[in-house]
């Protein structure tokens, strides 16, 4: 692979962030897989319709109903409807094999590291070398997740941590892991940059690299503040948001896009992974968050979070 031929892509997980990348891949001529896990359950109108849960219909609502989404999504993460054409909808059970036709596979699902590990051992079942697989991960320790894999897998293994939403945010880290060849990591900076319009960072793979860490540090300051001071989502958006310039990312709004319990993970992933007790002690996910998080409210994803979808 070069940085010119990526031909086409394989995302694994069609949530916020996996149907975010497929949509800009396409939006830059590359077609891509997407896939996602195989419900386990039929809904009532599958039912009506009489669909076995073999159908493939079924097998692959998930991702299929992630790019009938992505049509109607508001920011539009799609430059044109039509592009979503170039997004295939697929399911990990029956799909998987087909990862070997692909010259990039991006694991975009849950934020928990046993997941990502045990389908990074799947993924290997079919990859061939030069194949890159990449990781979305927030702040997952790229050497940990690729703990037990071949070394020509970990050639050619790195974090790609595109931000919400894809299309509109610039900034990319890629983060090599310490058995990434080196000359792939330039080579896909610069594919990104140039075929994906993306601005490039490369981060260390440190817990929650680099924006996360300092982003989410200050979201916990916020957050502790409105605690401590009695202050609403309100009061506290209109002075984080365009009152300091920033219109669209006013700091409660921010973490209702992110998703409550992707934040609370990413929190708690700093936590565990550091021996810094006073690190330790800044990085404690606030009990508003717990509280919105037990309640199934888990931001826009869920139509609630601080705030209600209206
Ligand atoms: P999400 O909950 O919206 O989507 C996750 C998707 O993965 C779901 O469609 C789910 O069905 C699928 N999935 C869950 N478990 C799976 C498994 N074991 N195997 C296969 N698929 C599985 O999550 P998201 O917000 O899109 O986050 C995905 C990744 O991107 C996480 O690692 C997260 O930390 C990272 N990330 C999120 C944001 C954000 O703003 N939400 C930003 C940057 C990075």
């Amino acid at each position: 692979m070069t940085w010119q031929t990526v031909r086409k892509a394989v995302v694994i997980g069609s949530g916020i962030m996996g149907s975010g990348i497929a949509a800009h891949l396409a939006n830059s001529g590359i077609p891509c897989l997407l896939l996602d896990i195989v419900p386990s359950e039929l809904t009532e109108e599958e039912k009506r319709r009489g669909l076995t849960p073999e159908h493939p219909a079924v097998r692959n609502r998930l991702a299929t109903a992630a790019i009938a989404k992505m049509k109607k999504a508001n920011p539009a993460p799609l430059y044109a409807e039509e592009f979503a054409e170039r997004i295939a909808p697929g399911n990990l059970e029956d799909d998987l094999p087909r990862i070997a036709e692909a010259d990039w596979v991006i694991e975009v699902i849950v934020e928990k590291l046993e997941a990502k590990r045990s389908l990074l051992e799947r993924i290997e079942r079919y990859w061939r070398p030069g194949i890159v697989v990449s990781s979305n991960t927030s702040g997952i320790s790229i050497d940990e997740m690729a703990e037990g894999r071949s070394e020509a897998f970990r050639r050619c293994f790195m974090g790609t941590h595109f931000f919400n939403p894809v299309r509109y945010m610039k900034l990319l880290e890629i983060i090599p892991g310490r058995g990434t060849n080196p000359e792939l990591v330039l080579r896909m900076k610069t594919f990104c940059e140039k075929r994906l319009g993306k601005g490039v960072v490369l981060a260390k793979d440190t817990p929650n690299f680099i924006a996360n860490r300092i982003g989410t540090y200050g979201l916990l300051v916020v957050l502790q503040e409105m605690a401590e001071k009695g202050y609403s989502a309100e009061e506290i958006d209109a002075v984080t948001g365009p009152a300091m310039g920033r219109p669209k990312s006013a700091s409660l709004r921010t973490l209702d896009l992110v998703g409550l319990d992707t934040f609370a993970h990413v929190v708690d992933n700093v936590r565990e992974h550091t021996a810094d007790p006073e690190e330790r002690a800044r990085f404690e996910t606030p009990d508003v968050v717990r509280e919105l998080v037990r309640s199934g409210r888990l931001g826009e994803k869920t139509g609630a979070g601080f705030y209600r979808k209206s």
